[in-house]
């Protein structure tokens, strides 16, 4: 576990220092906005569909450093994916956070499993889903999405209208 604790730690400060896809895309055609009251973090996601594949994206906001790092790996790992495979990628993350899913059993998540840790950590779940519940927002309604409305983030319903 020693192991698995440090890579988590290089992996966080990693895409702290320098986070992948960071700002506003222009001319995107999904966005949404993700908010998590308990902790602070408040992301923007940008992001351009070719046909059914995630053309760019692009994040920012005011994120602690779990959520931030939660972000930047998503923006990595769906860039240039089609879009069932992002969301089976939501999917599968927010099984492994909520320790649904093992992740050492079969799954598409490579090294997002360094996150799986945060399954023993309740109010760290909500960092680290925020941005992969705010991209499941912008793959369909768009609009503003927040931890809070449900105790399940990622089943919540979108509120719609970011104004
Ligand atoms: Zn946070």
């Amino acid at each position: 576990m020693a192991d698995s604790r440090q890579l988590y730690q290089e992996v966080i400060l990693d895409h702290n220092r320098k986070p992948r896809n960071w700002g506003v895309l222009e001319g995107a055609t999904h966005r949404a906005e993700g908010h998590n009251p308990l902790c602070g973090d408040h992301i923007r996601l940008t992001l351009r569909l070719a046909g059914e594949s995630v053309d760019a994206i692009g994040f920012d906001g005011e994120a602690c450093a779990i959520c931030k790092a939660s972000a930047s790996m998503m923006t990595a790992a769906v860039r240039g994916r089609s879009r069932a495979d992002a969301e089976r990628l939501v999917g599968e993350f927010r099984d492994m956070a909520t320790g649904k899913l093992d992740p050492a059993g079969a799954h598409h998540l490579g090294r997002l499993t360094v996150f799986a840790g945060v399954r023993e950590l309740p109010m760290r779940v909500k960092c680290a889903i925020l941005p992969w519940h705010t991209l499941q927002a912008a793959l369909n309604a768009g609009g503003s999405v927040t931890t809070e409305a449900d105790a399940d983030p990622v089943r919540a319903p979108v509120i719609g209208g970011a104004g």
